[in-house]
């Protein structure tokens, strides 16, 4: 079985203004789907304890390892969910800073880079503000009835979005590197 975590390329083309996300869960889900980064498959991993739903596709970048150990978190913003395993090709717009247990779990914000509808979505700015408070606000409460803790740290653009994905594929190099 292909392993997308490894055998996708983070993006279509050389560059980091396009990437490739897996998608686990579809926007509108309450159910927590993981990519099994050994078994290379899609699993459920529980029910949202909380009665919330993702407030957009969420997956994750191919050959990139974050703080936390596991790939870059992606959440699309989009009009259509797609399903569990589709690849989007998203625009990076930005990244909301989050700790998990106190370690940094960032989630990188993007657009259906082939959705002509998000042409005009070039940078954070760009999103609806009211989408970046949903998106916050899900983020920092959807663990409370696990009793696990998160802290929003806040958001920041384009730039530093693309600065943390290029050193999560570095991470993912090293990291394939020593454990070989
Ligand atoms: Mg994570």
């Amino acid at each position: 079985m292909a392993n997308l975590w490894h055998e996708l390329t983070p993006g279509p083309a050389e560059g980091l203004s396009v990437v490739y996300v897996v998608v686990e869960i579809p926007k509108r889900s309450r159910n927590k789907f993981v990519y099994d980064l050994k078994g290379g498959f899609i699993k459920l991993d529980r029910v949202l304890l909380s009665s919330l739903h993702y407030p957009g596709d969420y997956g994750f970048i191919p050959r990139t390892l974050y703080d936390d150990g596991d790939p870059t978190d992606v959440l699309i913003f989009a009009n259509e969910p797609t399903d569990s395993g589709c690849i989007i090709e998203a625009r990076p717009l930005g990244i909301y800073r989050m700790l998990d247990r106190d370690l940094h779990d960032d989630k990188i914000l993007a657009v259906p880079a082939t959705d002509p509808l998000f042409d005009s979505y070039r940078e954070l700015e760009d999103i609806p503000p009211h989408f970046l408070e949903e998106v916050a606000h899900f983020f920092t409460v959807y663990k409370d009835l696990q009793r696990v803790k998160v802290t929003g740290l806040g958001w920041e653009g384009r730039a530093v979005a693309e600065a943390e994905i290029e050193r999560s594929c570095a991470r993912y190099a090293r990291h394939l590197r020593t454990s070989r």
